[in-house]
């Protein structure tokens, strides 16, 4: 099989029959066998209803992954992966907010002989405010981790079957399908993808879940955080030790002194914040190592339309 197209869903319902009346007929025009895979990431709409009828208007070609409850973007994705049959697998969006037409331009450069081929939204039609934090997080990002991407969040993407592999045995428990990816990736490469507003519904991405996407996202690829805590530990010890030094100087000198209580005050609570926030970063990855133990199956799955093995 050529390719495999990989859709998570969560309460999409708004636009399946959009999505569908777009996506097969730029994937039967590609002349080769392909299969679609949907991941209904526990939908509390009628989702998967939609997916049953239309999973009978062509069997031949759609999968569909029905979650227990759920997961997550990331595992839906992950549950497509798993049993994706294709040379190439591309990720896709329900949203239509990346258009299912340039598809084609991605495996133009899988052809061409990249092993990964990541989109970047060229006009990203998102709110200033969602655009902002990904342009600071993309930096924090690209800083901390070391992995260079133009834009992580666009999952308009296309792998080498090898490379889905390299994913799939990665076990971690909440996994960054892009970041791994361009881990593993030989001879990456990025195209510029159209991006339109969300076609119908809500997107499931408030503040927080960023901010814990993003916390998540650092500690999972490096221990930099730790590391610069640290850095700050030793130096806040070494000013701290002049300080002591010269009080001490002073003690002897002038006999005691009792002034300066409030920016004493003022430094103490400043270095128990930063103490506390260093519990918080030693927290994430305890965290982390605890998710990693457990060993809990990252998804469970309730139902398969289609041929459920690879
Ligand atoms: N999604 C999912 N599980 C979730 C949240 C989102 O499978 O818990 C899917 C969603 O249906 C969509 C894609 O992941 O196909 C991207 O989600 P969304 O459009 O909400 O994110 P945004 O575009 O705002 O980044
Ligand atoms: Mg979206």
């Amino acid at each position: 099989m050529y390719l495999s197209v990989v859709i998570p869903v969560y309460n999409e319902s708004a636009n399946l029959d959009t999505l569908f009346a777009r996506l097969i007929p730029v994937l039967d025009g590609l002349h080769k066998p392909y299969e679609v895979i949907l991941t209904n990431d526990g939908s509390k709409d009628d989702s998967q209803a939609i997916l049953t009828r239309l999973y009978n208007t062509r069997p031949d070609v759609i999968r569909v992954i029905q979650f227990a409850r759920n997961y997550g973007q990331h595992p839906a994705i992950m549950a497509g992966f798993e049993i994706a049959k294709g040379e190439v697998v591309v990720t896709l969006d329900a949203d239509l907010q990346n258009p299912p037409e340039d598809i084609p331009k991605l495996l133009a450069l899988i052809d061409a002989g990249h092993d990964v081929v990541g989109g970047y939204r060229g006009n990203r039609l998102d709110s200033t405010y969602r655009k902002f934090i990904s342009k600071m997080s993309n930096i924090v990002r690209a800083k901390i981790t070391k992995i260079e991407m133009r834009d992580q969040g666009c999952m308009l993407r296309a792998y080498k079957h090898n490379i889905v592999q390299l994913i799939v045995k990665s076990r971690e428990s909440t996994p960054f399908i892009t970041m791994l990816a361009q881990y593993f990736a030989n001879n990456p490469a990025e195209v510029e993808v159209a991006h339109e507003e969300r076609h119908g519904g809500v997107s499931s991405y408030n503040l927080y879940k960023l901010i814990r996407y993003n916390f998540d996202l650092v500690t999972g690829f490096s221990l930099v955080p730790l590391q610069l805590f640290t850095m700050f530990g030793l130096v806040a010890s070494g000013l701290s030790g002049l300080l002591v030094l010269y009080m001490f100087a002073r003690r002897i000198v002038l006999g005691p002194e009792a002034e300066g209580v409030f920016t004493l005050f003022a430094i103490v609570f400043l270095l128990i914040s930063v103490a506390i926030t260093g519990l918080g970063i030693i927290g994430e990855y305890v965290g982390r190592i605890y998710l990693e133990v457990r060993q809990r199956p990252r998804y469970v799955v309730k139902s398969v339309l289609g041929e459920t093995k690879k």
